[in-house]
């Protein structure tokens, strides 16, 4: 069984996914992090930007894994843990270069589908209901108020960086929101057949046993 999650940044897809799948017992999929990891790979091996055939040679190269250690996530690159690095401003702004491109998001379909190959999988992202797992038997599609997204963004980052402002990171995800909705290739998109929740006001457990009230 498959559970899509799709929904913009800050919209609480992450956190929700994590602990529905824990509560399932499924395999929790996280493609933002491929596609981070793959932008990790473009920037550590030198690759032009807008080098498209270099990229999506690169994409088709990388390894990339999930694993759990002491209970915490983690994300290998190439066999090297990656999970903090692929969190920096720099692989956020450079996301798109990779996001962006048809040729690229293709080579990553079967990367996302052999994470959820053969298991029962909560899988987030942006275009997981849409393209990826068009037949996932339930879809969501979680939203909130750029204000409360913007906050809650500002809560993780402010921890690693004091000096980040919260009107930064607001016009960061804005920005973001955009690029993602408006690419030609697989944007951010809600499913016809999903369901919609808006997380602006509902704590984190509420959403989830949304969700898990709809499953049944
Ligand atoms: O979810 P996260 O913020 O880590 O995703 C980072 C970026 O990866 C998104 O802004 C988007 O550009 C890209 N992405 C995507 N399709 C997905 C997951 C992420 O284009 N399924």
């Amino acid at each position: 069984m498959i559970v899509a999650i799709d929904g913009p940044a800050g919209s609480g897809k992450s956190t929700v996914s994590k602990i529905l799948a824990g509560r399932l017992g499924f395999t929790y999929v996280d493609t933002g992090a491929i596609y981070r990891a793959v932008t990790l790979k473009i920037i550590q091996s030198g690759l032009d930007l807008d080098d498209e055939q270099g990229i999506c040679e690169a994409a088709e190269k990388v390894k990339i894994e999930f694993c759990e250690n002491n209970g915490n996530r983690r994300v290998l690159l190439d066999g090297v843990d990656v999970t903090d690095e692929i969190r920096t401003p720099d692989v956020t702004n450079k996301i798109c270069h990779v996001s962006d491109r048809a040729a690229v998001r293709q080579k990553l379909i079967q990367v996302q589908k052999d994470c959820a190959n053969g298991v029962n999988a909560v899988v987030e992202g942006r275009d997981i209901g849409t393209v990826i797992f068009p037949d996932a038997e339930k879809k969501f599609f979680l939203s909130a108020d750029i204000e409360e997204r913007a906050k809650r963004r500002f809560a993780e980052v402010v921890k690693k960086d004091a000096s980040i402002e919260l009107a930064k990171i607001q016009e960061d995800i804005k920005r973001r929101d955009h690029k993602d909705s408006t690419r030609e290739a697989a944007p951010l998109a809600m499913s016809d057949d999903a369901i919609f929740i808006d997380t602006t006001n509902l704590p984190i457990e509420e959403v989830v046993n949304t969700i898990c009230k709809k499953l049944e």
